[in-house]
């Protein structure tokens, strides 16, 4: 990189939005040939020292005082250029600052808190003297323990070298005080050893027409090097994964590296398996379930080279590839790749704008698309639509029958499970082969049904269920209309509405009642939270050592159980009537990919979905396996009220331990907002304030703004504007407010 001025230009390691601005320093000449674009410094700072990252060359506008940078961190540039643009870019989409979306894209161990700079342990002899000093070292074999560490795995931290010896820290500062060992703030170059079996497996199978043709076009754009979209749009087991590797091995063969993103690492073993297999010591596995030395290591290898293929979940998605060539995103519909805390980024957002940067092509996959990604791969759009609409063994989709829960209840049958999934149960069992009983767990923001009819009260302005409260009414957590409950259903003038959902264990209790002699298992939170227990039921029941395995979304994805031959869907109408306007689309969603699990192995499968809604489109599409007829359905709907992908939504978040405050803070957001939104029509409409559907976490009550507009930028705009005013006018501002544009969920 060329340097076109004197001074560094130095983003400070702040996470205030106000001071999001480049600071000048003066370089030391003994600094000169370290100091680079995408270096980290040390910088005197308002009186104390604090990390920064130098993002360019230039001079300040007027006089200023200028300071010196005061050290380097690292022996090596954090960030590529096209890393710090991210960072540019997100902290513009996501309203953060630079500095915080920078402190995302690090490895979580190279994040330096405040002031606090970690140190790093090497030793100070040659190899040769350190073999002579630890032989002397008979009666401390606990030194020389960490003296072999140290060798091994030099950089590592004191308390890291020490948890890795197996002693306590004391022996570590022993052998500082004695000059063994010496502390650094600069970071120790691991040499990376050769990858082992670094050579690709000799690729075996013979594509199919379909996957040769969606391999073509998406190598051809790779050999390319320019940015590109392709959506690939295949039914469970059409061999999409296949493709993802081919493309993988394509870029590999231009020198640059791959990004492959899978909603969960837990539930997809296999995934890990197969890329090992093919790319061998070349793959990176980076997920939240690796302890912080092994992430590190991995993204370490990741940005030297030595590891040109990255498998992970969602933050892999920053992964510091020296110049990627393409980014994979499996199952690219799912909810996960969304960024639930602090800096709400999508994964998938981060990819396209990484590869657009990069040169590099996204290729997204999924048997049901999100409906953004479809829009945009329909005629006229940016992406590329690819599909492969035969599963690999020719085999059909296994059949769905809907069972209507109106006519069981009216015919005097008011159980947890139909007579006809008894019967279909019932029969498994006799056979011998197993069945999958899947529900929704999120029962908690409980709607209103008519057992009768089957209708679901909802806004008459957002079209989104209605919320039912303690205080006996119907509210909706968008807008806040509410509305008392009737004693009759307006639709059939029926008594028989309430409350709605039966959680796992009430389904386990039914199920021994009906089923004595099967064995059952139940997968949910509660009984997976112990570590490997999600592992253990798994293989139990794949080793066939139950009959029944009852669970919620987790046993919806991915995994596969050849001896499945039916599954049954509890209740359709938990995710149906979830108060969200992808309600719908995730139905839609979950029963497709929970019906994929069914006969997947050689004998036939079948799926039963239980529903008050039997003829609403997302069951009906998903019983056909009809993405299309989904499709067509939901379009209007979206289109009609503004919600994506025909305009953009986002939500404030103002949480606080009062009540009162929380509240009036929200209604002062409001105000300002609308003060900064000029004319009748508005541009954006705000919609609330109103309790959010979990109004109330760890003591702290939340309330919400939704913000729905078409076009996005001004959204971004006017919310930013909106919170400078707040922070300049009402310093005793006392909520705290959550930003989250395009939110995937609003619980
Ligand atoms: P998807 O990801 O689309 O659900 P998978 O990639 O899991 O489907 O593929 C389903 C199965 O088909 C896998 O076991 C895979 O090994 C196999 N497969 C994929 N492509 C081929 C092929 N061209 N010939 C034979 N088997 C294949
Ligand atoms: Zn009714
Ligand atoms: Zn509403």
């Amino acid at each position: 990189m060329k340097k076109t001025g004197p001074y560094a230009e130095v983003i400070v390691d702040l996470n205030a939005r106000r001071t999001d601005r480049v600071f000048h320093y003066a370089v030391p000449p003994e600094l000169w040939d370290k100091v680079d674009v995408g270096a980290r410094v040390l910088v005197p700072f308002g009186g104390r020292r604090l990390a920064g990252y130098v993002v360019g060359f230039g001079y300040p506008g007027g006089a200023v005082n200028i300071k010196e940078i005061a050290g380097v961190l690292d022996a090596w540039q954090v960030f590529t250029p096209e890393l710090l643009a991210l960072a540019r870019w997100m902290a513009e989409s996501y309203l953060c600052s630079t500095a915080e979306a920078l402190q995302r894209i690090l490895s979580p161990r190279l994040q330096v808190k405040g002031t606090r700079v970690v140190k790093h342990l090497r030793t100070t002899l040659s190899e040769a003297e350190l073999e002579i000093f630890i032989s002397s070292l008979d009666r401390a074999p606990k030194q020389a323990a960490v003296l072999r560490t140290a060798v091994k795995c030099p950089g590592l931290t004191r308390k890291e070298l020490a948890d890795a010896a197996e002693v306590s820290p004391s022996v570590v500062d022993s052998l500082v005080e004695k000059g063994i060992l010496a502390v650094s703030a600069e970071e120790v170059l691991c040499r990376p050893g050769r990858p082992a079996g670094s050579f690709a497996k000799i690729e075996t199978l013979d594509l199919n027409a379909g996957q040769k043709d969606a391999l073509e076009k998406v190598a051809g754009a790779i050999r390319q090097r320019s940015f590109g979209v392709f959506l690939l749009h295949g039914v469970t087991g059409s061999g999409k994964t296949e493709v993802y590797l081919r493309a993988i091995a394509a870029v590999l063969e231009t020198s640059r590296q791959a990004l492959a993103l899978v909603p969960e690492i837990s539930l997809t073993p296999q995934m890990v398996d197969l890329f090992r297999e093919r790319f061998g010591g070349q793959v990176a596995v980076l997920h939240s379930a690796l302890s912080g030395m092994e992430r590190y290591g991995e993204w370490r290898r990741v940005k030297e080279g030595a590891a040109p293929v990255v498998l992970g979940t969602r933050s892999a998605v920053f992964a510091p590839m020296p110049s990627p060539g393409l980014f994979v995103i499996d199952e690219e519909h799912e909810s996960s790749y969304k960024q639930d805390g602090h800096l709400r980024y999508h994964a998938r957002e981060i990819a396209l704008k990484r590869a657009q940067l990069a040169g590099a092509v996204v290729l997204l996959g999924s048997a049901t698309p999100s409906l953004e990604s479809q829009f945009r791969a329909s005629a006229g759009g940016p992406y590329q639509l690819v599909t492969l609409n035969e599963r690999i063994d020719g085999r059909s989709l296994p059949p769905v029958r809907v069972v209507d829960m109106r006519r069981e209840q009216k015919e005097g049958h008011r159980g947890i499970f139909s007579r006809v999934l008894i019967a279909a149960v019932s029969r498994r069992l006799e056979e011998r082969e197993q069945t999958l009983l899947f529900l929704n767990r999120r029962g908690f923001a409980s709607f209103v049904i008519c057992r009768e009819c089957g209708m679901v009260f909802k806004c008459p302005r957002c079209d989104i269920s209605l919320t039912y409260h303690q205080d006996g009414r119907l509210r909706c957590h968008y807008c806040n209309y509410t509305v008392g409950l009737p004693d009759r259903c307006p639709g059939c003038g029926s008594y028989h509405i309430g409350q709605f959902g039966a959680g796992t264990q009430k389904v386990e209790e039914e199920a021994r009642r009906f089923f004595p002699g099967a064995r059952i298992l139940r997968m949910d939170s509660d009984s997976t939270a112990r570590k490997g227990s999600h592992a253990q039921i798994v293989n139990a029941f794949r080793d066939r050592r139950a009959d029944i395995l009852i669970g919620t979304q987790m046993i919806a994805k991915g995994l596969d159980f050849p001896g499945v031959t039916l599954v049954g869907v509890i209740n359709a109408d938990t995710t149906l009537h979830m108060p969200d306007f992808r309600a719908a689309e995730r139905t839609f969603q979950l029963l497709t990919q929970v019906a994929g699990r069914s006969g997947r192995g050689s004998l036939p499968g079948e799926a039963l979905i239980q529903t008050y809604c039997p003829e609403h489109y997302s069951i009906t599409a998903a019983a056909a396996h009809d993405c299309n007829k989904f499709y067509q359905n939901e379009m209007p709907v979206r289109r009609s009220l503004g919600y994506p992908p025909f305009g953009h939504l986002a939500r404030l978040l103002l949480t606080h331990e009062d009540e009162e405050t929380v509240k009036k803070g929200a209604a002062l957001v409001k105000e300002l907002l609308n003060n900064l939104l000029p004319g009748e029509k508005k541009s954006v409409s705000i919609l609330g304030p109103a309790p959010a559907p979990l109004g109330k976490i760890k003591d702290r009550f939340r309330w919400q703004l939704v913000l729905k507009a078409y076009n996005r930028n001004l959204l971004r705009d006017i919310i930013k504007e909106g919170l400078s005013v707040l922070e300049k006018n009402h310093s005793s501002f006392k909520p705290a407010i959550n930003v989250d544009i395009n939110p995937q969920g609003m619980l």
